[in-house]
């Protein structure tokens, strides 16, 4: 069965029991602060199991798209050296939200894996949680009596709670889940070793594929367990696994998944897999990468150095390097491989196929760059290597390295043993560990529970129509950490407050409290379809009701830059083409930034262009027409544009500027002239294909011309007041390099001068003519003086000091014939009496200088050099 029948008879089956089949969300998670990404098929339902919403079906089912490479789930060291577990992988997965409990998910997954896709009942082994005594809760007795409905007891086992009791995280629903097992050995070893006692041994063919969760409780922020207002089913199957068992291979990656890619890379690389062990790790490890890095980028989020951008640079990393060190590829060759991943998911996941551009460009880019850190790294490891005595570069060495250039320290020490040295690893993992903890204090947030006040399903967002409304806390928690401090989540039963999203920063504002009192909103987010509003303290009475304010000027300078965003948009398809598409924007109260796929330098030209169109608009005074609760797939119908990498509900509001309609939940302005005026200010590349607008409108546009003129005024009148500014600075400029050559060419003079005089200062020392003295000439200067004086004789030995803006140098030259014949060294005679200037230098074993700060120095250095004659 190939994988995509699988796939689809999964959603077909859960479809026949009245499921509705719903696309994966993205994996990257942009408006979620306490998860980077997708890591299990819950997370884009967390919100119904926490009671903050309702679905459209209380039974879905899909496939949806997880990352594990970061918080609680993280498997990225362990991918490419096992065969079943992979960084990016589908989840298949069949939902109830209230509605069936454990008894129809048991008896479908039995129903699923052996009628329909005929799985041998005797290979499958389940396990039950077996209670546990901390937590007081009993074993699992109700999924046990019903999988002895199907299968014999002694294929039940009991499971601890690590693995058969599901969190979400610290804190959120969980409960008790039932685990199934399939054993793809051969009858031989199976006859061999029991398959019961390899459950949960990481054995790789006796594994998990499926896990049922039964999500009856929410852990509280002390630890302890409270149960949920309703029962819920969470299933998760993993798709690769799956194809692995069904089409009788040992590995996932030698399922029709991964096999086209594996190929290519023997291909490309000429290494094939079967032979070593260290090959066969990294065919998988690019494999798997270029996987997760492509649906991450086709998913809005690039590699970047902060954060989730950072983690997804991390993943394609660690693939170059695996091909750089065990499949010799020293040029980028992974972005090749986005043809054949495309051709292969393209059809189930068609943000691949409309992003393949984009993708192949930023991968081959930072395979560029990284492979320029990995060629630069050896050279700093060179030479660390030359100043090392003995063999073992010092664990600090290593983890400068490592944290200032990215530079691995595997791929360090696999050099180094090659040249029969090591590193002091030891050390090394005590920085890297107090590294860890350094940036985990710094973000780790703790979160108390929520005190509920009033039981309020859905908090209903009223900011589109006013900046003011009467409110009441419905709940409130408290939050702490390093970096922000005590931070007090307040939620209204109604709130004019905007959370960020779709690029936009959140509300500021404030409570007025009945007796006076004033409660300062210091943002607004989003998190499980609450809005959660920020605030330093507590109103003293959280009961009663609230006159919640917006900051209106940041809220209008906001809604005008937002609104500008999306003219900007229209301004920029219309001057440089259709190609342009939004993939990034960051709307502030202060400016925009947008960005967008374009593969050259914008011109100032089409700058001047883009910004006339937009100001054009504006003058047009074009009204805000907007469509609220309008079902997504009508307003595509109609025409309206949706943004890269944002996830959309089904009901969507529309809005309209003149002719482009748009997707978009953000604040406007009422109509483009409100936005008063739009200036670019800059504009620059983010990643290979993609560039950058900054740009200001309204207050900001006003103040910037004020101070641009200001800023001129005050050139102009630096000038005298010329005529013409322009014309006054370019003929300064001439002035000023026609004087430095004449002060070159003085010095020049000076130094032919003085040579003559030098000669009869020689003294003799063993048969050397001998020089050391403090001379007034700039450095280039004084090695015109050395050469020149070199030039006469085979047998000198020079040493010039002297003061260079504020700063000690020393130059040393000594005649080559000297070098050979007295084992002589104007590299090593500068570092020696380089400590006299508290500095250091180098250069050639004929000629040398040195630099250093203490100015004093120079004599004692000019009369300590004769010692190395002697
Ligand atoms: P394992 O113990 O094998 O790591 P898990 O307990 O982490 O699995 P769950 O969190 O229960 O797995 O996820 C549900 C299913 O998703 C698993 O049964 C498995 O089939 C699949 N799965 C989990 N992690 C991975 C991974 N890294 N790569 C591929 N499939 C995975
Ligand atoms: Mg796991």
């Amino acid at each position: 069965m190939k994988s995509q029948e699988i796939r689809a008879k999964f959603l077909a089956f859960f479809e026949s029991k009245k499921h509705d089949i719903v696309p994966s969300a993205p994996m990257v998670l942009k408006d979620d602060p306490t998860l980077m990404f997708t890591n299990a098929g819950m997370v884009p339902f967390k919100e119904y199991f926490l009671g903050n919403g309702t679905p459209k079906n209380t039974r879905l089912t899909d496939s949806q798209k997880c990352l594990r490479v970061s918080g609680k789930h993280n498997d990225l060291e362990e991918v490419g050296k096992d065969t079943y577990h992979h960084t990016m992988f589908e989840m298949l997965g069949n939902w109830s939200f209230g509605d069936y409990f454990k008894k129809e998910a048991i008896d479908w997954a039995w129903e699923l894996l052996t009628e329909v896709y005929n799985i041998d009942k005797n290979s499958l082994y389940v396990t039950i949680f077996e209670g546990d005594k901390a937590d007081g809760l009993d074993r699992d007795q109700d999924a046990y009596d019903l999988w002895r409905n199907h299968i014999s007891e002694d294929r039940i086992l009991n499971g601890n709670k690590k693995d058969n009791f599901w969190e979400m995280g610290a804190q959120g629903p969980c409960g008790p889940c039932s685990e199934i097992h399939v054993d793809i050995r051969s009858e031989e070893e199976k006859a061999k070793v029991d398959g019961k006692s390899l459950v949960n041994q990481d054995h790789p063919l006796v594994i998990e594929v499926w896990n049922l969760v039964f999500m009856q409780f929410n852990r509280m922020a002390d630890g302890s367990l409270e149960k949920l207002p309703a029962q819920h089913v969470d299933t998760g199957m993993g798709f690769e696994r799956l194809c692995m068992v069904l089409q009788g291979v040992q590995s996932n990656y030698d399922t029709d998944v991964f096999t086209p890619l594996m190929r290519e890379i023997e291909t490309i690389t000429s290494f094939k897999c079967g032979h070593k062990e260290e090959t066969d790790v990294a065919v998988r490890v690019v494999a798997d990468h270029l996987r997760a890095v492509a649906f991450s980028i086709a998913d809005g989020q690039l590699p970047s150095s902060n954060t989730a951008g950072y983690v997804i640079r991390r993943i394609l990393r660690r693939a170059i390097r695996y091909g750089y060190t065990f499949l010799n590829t020293k040029e980028p060759f992974i972005y090749k491989l986005v043809n054949t991943l495309v051709k292969q998911m393209g059809e189930a996941f068609p943000e691949l196929k409309r992003e393949k551009n984009l993708i192949v460009n930023v991968i081959r880019e930072e395979e560029h760059s990284f492979l320029r850190t990995l060629d630069q790294g050896l050279i700093l490891l060179d030479n660390m290597v030359a100043k090392t005595t003995g063999d073992i570069i010092s664990g600090d060495k290593v983890f400068e390295l490592y944290d200032t250039y990215g530079f691995p320290d595997d791929l360090t020490g696999l050099i180094l043993s090659e040249q029969g040295l090591k590193y002091d690893k030891e050390r090394f993992d005590v920085l890297l560990d107090e590294q860890k903890k350094r940036s985990r204090n710094a973000s780790l947030v703790e979160t108390g529970d929520w005190t509920v006040l009033i039981d309020d399903s859905e908090e209903e967002f009223i900011g589109y129509d006013t900046l003011e409304a009467n409110v009441k806390i419905t709940r409130y928690r408290k939050t702490e950490s390093k970096k922000d401090g005590e931070v007090y989540q307040l939620v209204f039963n109604l709130t004019p407050f905007y959370p960020e999203g779709g690029g936009q920063v959140g509300d500021k504002g404030y409570l007025e409290v009945p007796n006076g009192e004033v409660v300062y909103i210091i943002d607004t987010k989003k998190e499980n379809n609450l809005i959660i509003h920020l605030a330093k303290n507590l109103p003293r009475s959280t009961e009663g009701t609230f006159k919640a304010i917006v900051d209106e000027k940041q809220r209008f300078r906001t809604s005008a830059n937002h609104t500008a965003t999306h003219l900007l948009h229209q301004g920029l398809r219309k001057v440089l083409g259709t190609h342009v598409e939004q993939k990034g924007s960051m709307v502030h109260s202060r400016n925009l930034r947008f960005d967008f796929s374009h593969f050259s330098k914008v011109t100032s030209e089409e700058l001047k262009a883009v910004e006339n169109f937009v100001n054009a608009r504006i003058r047009e005074s074009l009204p805000l027409e907007e469509q609220r609760g309008i079902a997504y797939d009508q307003a595509i119908k109609e025409g309206a544009i949706a943004l890269f990498g944002e996830k959309y509900g089904d009901a969507v509001r529309a809005i309209r500027f003149g002719k482009s309609m748009e997707l978009c939940g953000g604040t406007h302005v009422q109509s483009t002239g409100d936005i008063w005026h739009f200036k670019i200010t800059s504009e620059g590349a983010v990643a290979s294909g993609i560039r950058r607008i900054e740009a200001i409108t309204n207050d900001a546009a006003k103040e910037y011309f004020t101070s641009e003129t200001e800023a001129y005024n005050k050139v102009k009148a630096t000038l005298k007041n010329a005529q013409d500014p322009v014309k006054a600075i370019t003929s300064l400029l001439d002035e000023n390099a026609a004087l430095k050559k004449q002060v070159e060419a003085l010095i020049k003079e000076k130094a032919q001068s003085l040579s003559g005089d030098l000669e009869k200062e020689y003294e003799e020392i063993n048969g050397v003519q001998f020089l050391a003295k403090k001379v007034d000439l700039d450095a280039g200067a004084i090695k015109d003086l050395a050469f020149k004086l070199g030039q006469n004789r085979n047998d000198v030995f020079l040493l010039f000091g002297t003061e260079q803006n504020g700063k000690a140098l020393l130059s040393c030259y000594i005649s080559k014939e000297l070098v050979a014949s007295k084992d002589l060294n104007a590299g090593q005679v500068v570092r020696e009496l380089g400590k006299h200037i508290q500095g250091g230098g180098g250069g050639q074993p004929f000629f040398a200088t040195a630099g250093g700060k203490n100015l004093a120095g120079i004599d004692a250095a000019l009369e300590a050099a004769k010692s190395f004659l002697n």
